[in-house]
């Protein structure tokens, strides 16, 4: 919804040139389906939502969410009823890409790689969002696989120019 109004605004907007709308769109589009539909959400604000649906076993609107163990930018939440206690629903905010990877943490490496910045902006976004940062070395992870991914792909470009 986010990048719909984006590209609206972007489409209304006639200095920007056809090509770099074309890209932009292009990219939206992967973003959407290879990375993941992320949305920045108040934990509080998704608690109160939750206060007007129902158990489905008891039938009260005494659900509640629970932060169990948060990885950087992902959560490990449970879903549970304080009246029957049997509503049991464990997941993840975002998908794992190994045992302790968690896409998100890479998509936030690969953003910030984007925009010329490294694990210090990373702590400072983090402190003014109050959310607990991956460390260092979880980063360091990230950014040698992107750089083995960038230095595979330039290797295969050039095999195609020569
Ligand atoms: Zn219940």
């Amino acid at each position: 919804m986010k990048s719909d109004g984006v590209k609206r605004m972007l489409i209304e907007n006639p200095i920007v040139s056809n090509a770099r709308l074309e890209k932009l769109n292009a990219v939206v589009k992967k973003d959407m389906s290879a990375v993941g539909n992320y949305i920045l959400v108040d934990f509080n604000q998704v608690n109160n939502l939750l206060q007007s649906a129902k158990c489905q076993y008891c039938k009260k609107q005494t659900l509640k969410l629970d932060l169990l163990a948060t990885l950087g930018f992902s959560d490990h939440l449970r879903l549970l009823c304080s009246n029957c206690d049997e509503t049991k629903t464990i997941v993840n905010t975002s998908l794992k890409s190994g045992a302790t990877s968690h896409d998100v943490n890479f998509t936030v490496t690969q953003a910030c790689s984007h925009i010329g910045k490294g694990y210090s902006a990373i702590e400072k976004f983090c402190m003014v969002m109050n959310i607990d940062p991956f460390s260092s070395t979880t980063y360091g992870k990230y950014a040698r696989r992107l750089y083995n991914a960038y230095t595979l792909a330039s290797e295969n470009i050039f095999v195609e120019i020569y």
